[in-house]
């Protein structure tokens, strides 16, 4: 690999929107397919662990030297968009917001919910983000992957992928998401998409410690029930560890003050696991993922 392509002991604590993370042996930020796929090649054929971030706004990094290489999507946010058919065409780097609102400039419905959501298109397929019942599942057509092993680029069919809640087949497989195909309604009301858009994201800002560093939900809804109700039930809003904080505007965010360690945030997640156990008998799943923690995501 030579040296535009990869950076060494990079920090990755600027590249989660919790602002934690270790030091990255090598990292990486392709511009293009062809270089995605040469580096996931390149760690494989040297032995080196390869993992896949996106805009890591939904990511717990250990603050440890984390070794093989980390990829990180964002540089990859190619966009097409057929205002007349309704067909996008998406790189995995591209951001939510930036769909959201390219969709509704181009007078295409069905994105207006994506627009408080700061994550990349591949990282909301893999985690099958959403609000409600919406997600992206419902737009998909297909996605363009290469598998991380045998490296085979092939195009995988809406129906063969699984969505749960905040689950997708991704998350168990060995596939790296390069790009994907979607369908949205033309609608042609291009104000009313735009006004809807800025509403769901005034509704997000002023429900949520939207302007403080976070990894949004922290947990996963149990059924029927509300990871926040029983955070905030429980009695741990304020909750602090370090500089890490339960948030007093939304019991199911933590929030990093200032210089909260990932340790910090790990060991909050714990207590309200375990308080929220012993008070409610509710085990509650972690929403986010985690690098270089001894946690089965
Ligand atoms: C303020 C705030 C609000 C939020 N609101 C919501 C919300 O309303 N609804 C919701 O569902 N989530 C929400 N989130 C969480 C987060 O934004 C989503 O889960 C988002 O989809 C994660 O995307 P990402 O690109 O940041 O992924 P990352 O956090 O970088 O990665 C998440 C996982 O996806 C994997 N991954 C990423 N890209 C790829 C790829 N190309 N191929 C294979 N695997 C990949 C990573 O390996 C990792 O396991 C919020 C987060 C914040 C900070």
């Amino acid at each position: 690999m030579n040296k535009k392509n990869f950076s060494k002991h990079l920090d990755l604590s600027n590249y989660t929107t919790i602002k934690v993370g270790g030091i990255a042996e090598y990292f990486a930020e392709p511009r293009s397919i062809e270089e995605f796929l040469y580096l996931i090649k390149w760690s494989n054929f040297n032995h080196q662990r390869c993992q896949i971030i996106g805009a890591g706004s939904n990511l717990l990094i250990n603050d440890i030297f984390i070794t093989g290489l980390v990829i990180c999507t964002k540089k990859m946010k190619s966009l097409t968009i057929n205002p007349n058919s309704g067909i996008v065409e998406a790189e995995a780097g591209v951001m939510l917001p930036t769909l959201s609102n390219s969709l509704a400039k181009n007078g295409l419905q069905g994105g207006e919910w994506a627009v408080g959501i700061p994550g990349t298109l591949g990282g909301a397929i893999y985690m099958n983000a959403g609000t409600g019942n919406l997600s992206l599942a419902k737009n998909l057509i297909s996605v363009k992957v290469i598998n991380n092993k045998t490296h085979k680029k092939i195009e995988i069919d809406r129906k063969d992928i699984l969505f749960d809640y905040r689950f997708s087949s991704f998350q168990n497989n060995e596939l790296t998401i390069l790009s994907a195909k979607l369908y949205f309604e033309p609608n042609g009301n291009f104000e009313k998409l735009i006004q809807t858009t800025k509403n769901n994201l005034k509704l997000k800002t002023d429900t949520q410690p939207y302007h403080l560093p976070s990894f949004g939900s922290v947990f996963k809804n149990p059924k029927n029930n509300y990871a926040a109700k029983l955070i905030d039930d429980t009695g741990l809003k304020g909750l602090k560890i370090g500089d890490a904080e339960i948030s007093t505007m939304h019991a199911n965010f933590i929030i990093n003050n200032s210089s909260a360690s990932s340790k910090d945030i790990y060991e909050l997640i714990t207590v309200i696991q375990q308080k929220v156990l012993q008070n409610k008998g509710i085990y509650l799943q972690p929403e986010v993922r985690m690098i270089g923690f001894d946690y089965p995501n």
